[in-house]
């Protein structure tokens, strides 16, 4: 398949293809409590290789590419207390002989006892970031602008990453993915109707619809929300950010504002808040399958295309793919909600 990306520095960082599996134990569980359900698969991007695995690798590629062309010798990034983007920043980082700043927004509502010391935000420090932890109401910013300042003043070379490394040339990282998707499902003889996914800062599903436009697919992309609260302004950032990737990319063709799907019924009281269709769906893909999700994202999103299997939403004969986009270290800091002692 062509790399429509090929003018692009990339930085490797993904170990070799993620494997895309079935998942029949699951399926039968879920037929047998629903009456019906799709064959079901999973692309395993948990497991691209770096630090714990996720999604944020395949996009770090190329913005850890840029950073070395520009001979950027720190990176600084933000997220929340528990983001999975920030620790495979710092990871990739090292990885590159950078330094690295987080910037970490405690916006989480949640009180679970673990949240604030365990899990992402423990590995950030194991992998060596200069960690700045900022309460909710801090203005992200200015914060952000005080620190590139003081790094040039003392000598060095910043490069910032933005939330979720969501900017084009992030979601080329998806791009790459969607096409090696694709190679695999022609290997496997699988002609699926959907690809599922957990979305919030919208590189990820970018990066997908890039891919499928530049590829002439035609499998439906569906984003569940797992982020935002007001969807008002979501679907036209999806659209323009897909759009910029095409280009990136050097494609002439459109994205559709027909082909951007965004399921809104499952986020709960909001991002990082557990639901019972998460703590339920995480359970069950690891006692099916022994696959661990997360409690923020791939777990939430596992839970809301459950809900839809239950709804009758798809035909048993369909095949559904599930993208794993990673996230396990969140479950230590979610302790109370799965333990069962
Ligand atoms: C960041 C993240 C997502 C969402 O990807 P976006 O590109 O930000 O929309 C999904 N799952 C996990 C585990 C993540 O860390």
């Amino acid at each position: 398949m062509r790399d429509f990306l090929e003018a692009l520095p990339r930085y490797p960082l993904v170990a070799g293809e993620t494997p895309l599996d079935e998942m029949p134990r699951l399926r039968a569980s879920l037929a047998e409590e629903f009456g019906a359900c799709p064959h079901l698969f999973i692309k395993r991007d948990d497991l691209t290789g770096l630090a714990g695995g996720g999604n944020k690798t395949r996009k770090l590629e190329y913005l850890i590419g840029d950073a070395l062309a520009q001979n950027a010798d720190t990176v600084i990034t933000t997220g929340a207390l528990q983001s999975n983007h920030v620790r495979q920043t710092v990871a990739a980082a090292a990885k590159a002989g950078l330094k690295a700043h987080a910037v970490l927004f405690d916006t989480v509502p949640y009180q679970g006892k673990q949240y604030r010391s365990s899990g992402n935000y423990l590995l950030d420090q194991v992998l060596g970031a200069t960690v700045h932890v900022h309460p909710a109401d801090a203005d992200a910013l200015t914060v952000i602008k005080t620190l590139l300042a003081e790094i040039g003043d003392a000598g060095g070379t910043p490069y910032f990453i933005p939330v979720g490394g969501s900017n084009a040339l992030g979601s080329a990282g998806y791009v790459r993915c969607f096409q090696e998707l694709q190679s695999q499902l022609d290997r496997q003889a699988l002609q699926p109707t959907r690809l599922v996914h957990a979305t919030s800062s919208l590189g990820t599903q970018s990066g997908l619809l890039a891919g499928r436009a530049l590829t002439g697919s035609s499998l439906r992309i569906d984003g569940i929300n797992v982020y935002r609260s007001s969807y008002d302004t979501m679907a036209d950032e999806l659209l323009d950010l897909a759009q910029q990737t095409v280009e990136l990319a050097g494609g002439a063709v459109r994205v559709s504002p027909d082909d951007v799907h965004l399921d809104h019924r499952h986020l709960g009281e909001g991002y990082g808040v557990p639901t019972e269709a998460m703590v339920a769906a995480v359970r069950r893909v690891a006692q099916t399958e022994g696959i661990l999700l997360d409690p923020v994202y791939s777990g939430k999103a596992m839970g809301g295309l459950i809900t839809n299997i239950s709804n009758g939403e798809y035909g048993a004969d369909e095949t559904v793919v599930f993208l794993h986009t990673g996230g396990m270290p969140g479950l230590f800091a979610y302790e109370e909600e799965f333990s069962v002692s």
